[in-house]
């Protein structure tokens, strides 16, 4: 199948070949030819895919007949995150650059005064995050009536976050002819009833992830010493100390440093640079002028370290990283997979390095299940290595009274960014503050059970667990 085959227009077909690409994905080739047709689709799909291709390039097709008219979008897209959004928009410029089609990105934290504006000339494309879209709407800058193609993109991240409502409320806002196309990563049922609820007969497209980043990325654990949350002076300057040798061993072209806590990027990324190393950091706090400032500047190696949370890193696409390093465990085994994928992307080799404590022996244990493997250990000069605690994991397994000490222990630990959200049944995590994307947590809506699990089976991860979580680790050296 060629990109020609899908019947895009000579203008498409030239900027998809200056950015280098010779096929379409299985997504692209089932999505493109849907959507010229007009029919709502289902895709379930992770990013990687290259779906964001698959939805952008018909709709400047489509798009290219008309005109937009003021505060009226003709198309709307809704991102769970401003840096997804932002990366949404990069692609309509990419593959957009031989149209004239207007686009507006509606995010928070940048001035509302020139997205007003770039409303008022009219918008063909309107990509935005639930939350500013609706303070917008409330303030009587826009209208909805005119939007003709709607994409809600990554509908799981959305549940997680909490946006489900302001989703529900901008749907009702939009005119009930249109075309809706519909992503998430996972299909739960709470995803596939709103799928219902907004689609009319959709296609639905499934496909694998293209690559699980633990076949292209060799994964090592370095346990240190030294217990204590990662806050513990004693823990954290050990842990300072081993990622300094590691950066040193490791010599990364370019590396993503995941943090737990948003406190604690600030503190590795200080103690980095006062040691010479070439590191900028990135989370949910800052203000998104400089967000978006370290992005570009690591994007373009301008920064060769960009130590981060989750929430800031989520869904980042930068083929360079040539290595991720946890400095802390994550305390949700997916989070590591979505970490972790940061590198090796597009089949290139990455490697991953955590650092690990004693205490995050129940986490380590919940990663390795997820993986079907154990995470090999690597062995640095100078680092007193220790052995994993896994009492606590067998507590878990010994029975509800021990179970609930975890689950105190795990409430307490999770105040601050990484897990603010409650743990349900389901897995799923509600963003308690509504909206507001800064406290928005995690990376996805599958969760490990807290109850343990057999060895095999990875729990809590929706009704359809993507398969490539239930395949085996391949290299684990
Ligand atoms: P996405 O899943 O939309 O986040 O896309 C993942 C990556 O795949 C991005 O870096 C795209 O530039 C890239 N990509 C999208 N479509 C293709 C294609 N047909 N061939 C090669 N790379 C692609």
């Amino acid at each position: 199948m060629s990109f020609v085959e899908l019947g895009l227009s000579d203008e498409l077909l030239k900027a998809v070949t200056e950015a280098g690409y010779t096929e379409p994905t299985p997504i692209q080739a089932q999505a493109i030819p849907t959507i010229f047709m007009g029919r709502d689709v289902l895709g379930c799909a992770q990013t990687g895919t290259g779906k964001t291709a698959g939805f952008t390039l018909p709709m400047i097709d489509i798009l290219a007949q008309g005109r937009a008219k003021a505060r009226m979008p003709r198309s709307l897209i809704l991102e769970p995150t401003r840096e997804l959004a932002a990366q949404v928009a990069e692609s309509f410029d990419k593959y957009g650059k031989h149209h004239k089609l207007s686009k507006v990105l509606l995010i928070g934290g940048e001035s509302m005064g020139k997205q007003i504006a770039a409303m008022d000339r009219g918008v063909d494309v309107l990509i935005a995050t639930p939350g500013r879209l609706l303070d917008l709407f409330d303030r009587g800058r826009l209208l909805l009536t005119g939007v003709k193609i709607l994409v809600i993109d990554e509908a799981d991240r959305m549940l997680d976050m909490g946006f489900i409502p302001d989703v529900e409320r901008i749907v009702k806002l939009l005119s009930p002819i249109r075309q809706t196309l519909f992503f998430s990563a996972t299909m739960p049922s709470e995803i596939r009833k709103l799928a219902d609820a907004f689609l009319m007969n959709p296609k639905e497209i499934s496909v694998a992830s293209p690559s699980l980043a633990a076949e292209t990325v060799e994964q090592f654990m370095v346990a240190v010493k030294h217990g204590g949350c990662s806050g513990t002076q004693g823990g954290m300057r050990e842990k300072r100390a081993t990622l300094r040798s590691l950066l040193k061993r490791e010599d990364p072209v370019s590396a993503i440093i995941f943090c737990n806590r948003k406190r604690d990027v600030d503190v590795v990324a200080r103690s980095l640079k006062r040691h010479g190393f070439d590191a900028a950091q990135l989370h949910g706090d800052m203000a998104q002028p400089a967000r978006m400032e370290v992005l570009r500047r690591f994007k373009n190696s301008e920064v060769k370290l960009l130590v981060c949370s989750d929430v800031a890193a989520r869904g980042l696409d930068i083929l360079a990283v040539s290595h991720v390093f946890n400095f802390d465990i994550p305390t949700h085994s997916e989070d590591y997979v979505h970490r972790i994928g940061r590198t090796g992307r597009a089949g290139r080799k990455g490697r991953a390095i955590s650092i690990s404590v004693p205490e995050d022996g129940k986490y380590v244990a919940g990663i390795e299940r997820l993986l079907g493997g154990k995470i090999p250990p690597l062995h640095l000069d100078g680092v007193v290595e220790s052995k994993i605690d896994n009492s606590a994991v067998a507590a878990e397994q010994r029975g509800p009274r021990d179970r609930g000490k975890q689950k105190e222990e795990k409430e307490t630990q999770v105040k601050s960014e990484t897990a603010a959200g409650e743990v349900h049944k389901r897995g799923r995590r509600e963003n308690p503050e509504g909206r507001n994307e800064k406290t928005a947590v995690g990376m996805g809506g599958r969760r490990e059970n807290p109850e343990g699990g057999n060895e095999k089976t990875a729990v809590g991860m929706g009704d359809h667990m993507p398969a490539f979580m239930q395949r085996k680790v391949k290299s684990l050296k």
